[in-house]
């Protein structure tokens, strides 16, 4: 799925790229310009500005208003909307910085890019083919699943709640 987020979820931009999702997001674009693009090309634009929201219901854009202060409460109800489970599968990722696929490489092709002790500890890594970035599943990987998994366990209850 392919979405446009206006300039508070920069945050949220990061996690739906690693969950896979092909995510355009621009620190400073006026709500013209996010309306511009989200209709143009397609894209579902995710807000939590309320006159965005309305202008772009307004004008027939599919929008979506992204409710939550904290990242897990964001995660919990993008996931309930969409339906994209909050997995991480590397397989689809996107590269969380910019947007491009990721790929997996050898060892000896990032060698030169990572510090020694990183190459020592781990064998499998990743490139993004966009900013040349190289990703592996060091010390913030754990980070990074538990607040999936805090997120999972929100959304969950959340669904136990409203089928009472
Ligand atoms: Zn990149």
């Amino acid at each position: 799925m392919k979405f446009i987020l206006d300039s508070m979820l920069g945050n949220l931009s990061r996690w739906l790229r690693m969950l896979g999702c092909t995510v355009k997001y621009f620190k400073k674009a006026s709500n013209h310009e996010l309306l511009d693009l989200a209709r143009d090309e397609d894209h579902i634009l995710l807000t939590r500005n309320l006159t965005l929201f309305r202008r772009a219901k307004s004008t027939g854009i599919s929008v979506f208003f992204i409710e939550g202060m904290t990242i897990l409460e964001m995660l919990a109800n993008f996931s309930q909307k969409f339906k994209i489970p909050l997995v991480i599968n590397i397989s689809i990722s996107r590269c969380p910085i910019c947007d491009s696929h990721i790929k997996r490489v050898k060892k000896i092709d990032i060698a030169d890019k990572v510090p020694s002790g990183t190459l020592k500890h781990h064998d499998t890594f990743w490139l993004c083919t966009g900013c040349s970035k190289v990703y592996w599943q060091g010390s913030h990987w754990k980070n990074i699943n538990a607040t999936l998994q805090e997120a999972k366990k929100l959304l969950e209850s959340r669904i136990k709640n409203t089928s009472r």
